[in-house]
């Protein structure tokens, strides 16, 4: 198989400089963007399956890239931020980025973020259009029956639960933001209720995880959403 290529924009040198090498030495291609207009030229030239994207950009706002990147692709973009500030990630989520990363990251940060979308990429590949039945891990959700399995156990779910479930499902590997979801699960009126949304997500969470202290299936991000994860 081919080694999949990255595109890592970044205007801090050493930063690029730390994502590189790390990549080059985990198997992975990849070219580099100091800039965003230099950053949309390399996306639609060379076709990368993922972008490392820096939203703090000397010429365009990150989140305007992702939007230009995003009228013509699907590509998976993770987003890199100095700025810690959570109305950030989850505008640029809002904006169709997919996962995010906070510096200072990690070299194994980093790594996992790529593992987890290129794991999503594969799952998307091996699955043609809306399948009928979702299989992850335990876990097995039955679209046209509307019914939800674990362990092939059927959970009993409200049908708030079982939407928020789909749509966790149908987005896997995906962090979903608070807006989003809500937007999604009940419209526009109930927008960023999120304290509504915890609570279903609590007694979903509660009939879904065997442990509650290590969460397989639903990770929980503090201020910013949810995620389903690929088992
Ligand atoms: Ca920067």
């Amino acid at each position: 198989m081919n080694k999949p290529l990255v595109l890592i924009v970044e205007d801090d040198t050493a930063v690029q400089n730390l994502i590189s090498t790390t990549l080059e030495t985990h198997d992975y291609r990849f070219c580099t963007a100091p800039n965003g207009e230099a950053a949309v030229l390399e996306a639609v030239s060379h076709n990368p399956e993922v972008v490392l994207l820096d939203l703090g950009l000397p010429d365009i706002d990150g989140v305007e890239i992702i939007r230009k990147i995003r009228s013509w692709s699907q590509v998976p973009i993770i987003v890199i931020s100095a700025r810690s500030e959570d109305s950030d990630k989850i505008e640029a989520l809002d904006a169709g980025a997919d996962d995010y990363l906070t510096k200072p990251f990690s070299v194994e940060e980093l790594l996992a973020r790529l593992r987890v979308t290129f794991r999503r990429l594969n799952y998307s590949a091996s699955t043609t259009g809306e399948a009928a039945v979702f299989t992850n891990g335990e876990l097995k959700i039955d679209y046209a029956a509307g019914c939800v399995f674990m362990d092939n156990e059927e959970l009993h779910l409200t049908p708030i639960e079982y939407k928020l479930i789909c749509l966790l499902s149908k987005n896997v590997g995906k962090v979903l933001t608070h807006t989003y979801i809500t937007h999604e699960i009940w419209g526009s009126a109930w927008d960023n209720d999120v304290a509504s949304l915890r609570v279903f997500m609590a007694t979903l969470r509660k009939k879904l995880e065997k442990e509650s202290g290590s969460p397989k299936y639903i990770q929980m991000h503090v201020g910013v959403g949810y995620r389903m994860l690929r088992v």
